[in-house]
């Protein structure tokens, strides 16, 4: 098949082009490196499955030849990268979701969009269930991402109502893997990169908010599936072991043996207190669940930051 990734320089874009090219499709990958880096391609240069296209998927997007699917990826997805870039966060999720389920109307195409575990903004059910309507707050700092992926599943389903696309939407909860930027400011590559370098571990609050962390080849493992599928309404995608953050913190310095001490800083406006998948829907519809221990996700991560860092 021949699919579109947006977000293609992106961690999760990425690893799910890899995955793409690995099952035998050709694919185009699109990306305005505002967050993405093509770091995380190069490895794909000379393969004649792939081409790249540097562009901002909010703007008329032109594609020559077929397409069968569309995976619209692209969205700054760190709490400070969407903080620093409010509106542009903001148009991702609206118009370049408009334009691309437009190209994918045009095109005949599938459609699969990244939604996020953010729709359910600081949830009041707990573990979330897909049907949970949510607990957002629409004029808080982290309201320009919930809100632009509430936004675009909504856009989604008028699509496919309206117009009959073929349509998934994946809501995916904490990943992590290799690729992440070390400098994006969410836990897993902040805590790792601060214990490699004897640095404190910056917990931000009590450390006793909640999140399920999922290695990212199970992520793509479960996108894959759900493409395969004809499941239309949206799916969790993630791990369904919750830890605080005071024990993830622990769990890193045992890992990588730092000596690196704690150190409590402020909590985010808006950070959900607690945050789990229910993925009953997930095994029943894709017979997915995750594979992957969080110690050997964690060692591999770690391998990748700790590369990196010697090579600087
Ligand atoms: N967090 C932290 N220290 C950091 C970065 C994040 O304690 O240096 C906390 C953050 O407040 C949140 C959790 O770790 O409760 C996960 O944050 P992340 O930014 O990775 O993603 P989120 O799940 O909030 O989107």
């Amino acid at each position: 098949m021949r699919i579109l990734v947006t977000g293609a320089a992106g961690f999760l874009g990425s690893h799910l082009v890899d995955r793409l090219l690995k099952e035998g499709h050709q694919v185009i990958g699109m990306d305005n490196l505002i967050t993405g880096r093509t770091d995380n391609i190069d490895h794909l240069a000379g393969n004649n499955n792939f081409t790249f296209i540097d562009q901002d998927v909010t703007k008329y997007i032109f594609i020559k030849g077929d397409l069968d699917w569309v995976f619209h990826f692209a969205c700054p997805a760190s709490p400070i990268d969407y903080l620093k870039l409010p509106i542009k966060t903001l148009k991702v999720g609206s118009l370049g979701t408009h334009k691309t389920l437009g190209l994918a109307r045009e095109k005949k195409a599938g459609y699969v969009l990244a939604s996020s575990s953010e729709v359910y903004g600081d949830p009041q059910e707990h573990p979330q269930k897909e049907t949970y309507w949510g607990h957002v707050n629409t004029v808080g700092p982290r309201g320009v991402y919930d809100e632009a992926k509430r936004f675009s599943e909504a856009l989604v389903m008028a699509y496919h109502r309206s117009h009959g696309l073929d349509t998934r939407i994946v809501r995916i909860f904490n990943s992590y893997g290799p690729r992440m930027r070390a400098g994006d400011g969410r836990v897993v590559p902040s805590f790792i990169c601060q214990a490699l370098e004897g640095k404190p571990l910056t917990v931000f609050g009590d450390g006793t908010q909640t999140r399920s962390f999922c290695y990212v080849a199970d992520t793509v493992d479960g996108i894959y599936r759900l493409m395969k599928s004809d499941y239309t309404l949206p799916v969790n995608i993630g791990n369904p072991v919750e830890m605080t953050v005071n024990d993830f913190a622990e769990k890193i310095l045992e890992i990588t043996g730092s000596k690196s001490a704690i150190q409590n800083d402020p909590l985010p406006e808006n950070d959900p207190q607690v945050r789990q998948p229910d993925i009953t829907l997930a095994k029943e519809k894709l017979g997915w669940e995750p594979k992957t221990s969080l110690e050997d996700g964690l060692k591999k991560t770690i391998e990748y930051f700790q590369s990196r860092l010697t090579n600087q």
